[in-house]
């Protein structure tokens, strides 16, 4: 048994029938990542019960496309592999900017202690009137929250 899941695995010396080396290793560790990420992300929406795409996403997304773009520049030096990967980072960078930012600004709640969107005036988790953060005279505190918690200020 182990002999024969040994030649499946390893056959004319080839792990896997790949003739590895650390372009090989670089490369592939880029497809691993690309690919993790839609694990991450499916996760993460399944947790949630509402599509969430997490910060982890985006840097795997980042490492899987310096991986894979070094291999395309160093080892691969093809040009449709490289241009495929040469731009791609751009918006992953943003997209993890965005969430730092947003991350940080984030309004927590003083009953449940969750974080919901700056802009949000009430608790998403357990709907509790979320403290201004600058608070203003003559500006009243509004209506009820809304089914999901995040009704905006009139
Ligand atoms: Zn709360």
């Amino acid at each position: 048994m182990i002999d024969w899941l040994m030649l499946a695995v390893v056959w004319q010396g080839k792990f896997l029938g790949v003739d590895w080396h650390t372009w090989k290793v670089i490369g592939w560790l880029g497809n691993v990542c690309f690919f993790s990420r839609f694990i991450v992300q499916w996760y993460a929406t399944e947790r949630r019960q509402q599509v969430v795409i997490p910060s982890a996403f985006w840097w795997l997304s980042l490492s899987g496309c310096l991986c894979l773009l070094s291999y395309a520049l160093f080892y691969q030096r093809d040009s449709v592999f490289i241009f495929a990967n040469a731009f791609s980072w751009i918006p992953y960078v943003r997209n993890l900017i965005i969430h730092r930012r947003s991350k940080k600004a984030a309004r927590v709640c003083g009953v449940c202690e969750f974080r919901s969107p700056a802009h949000a005036n009430y608790c998403a988790q357990c709907g509790s009137l979320l403290s201004d953060p600058h608070p203003q005279a003559g500006v009243s505190e509004g209506s009820p929250a809304d089914s999901d918690g995040l009704k905006e200020r009139t």
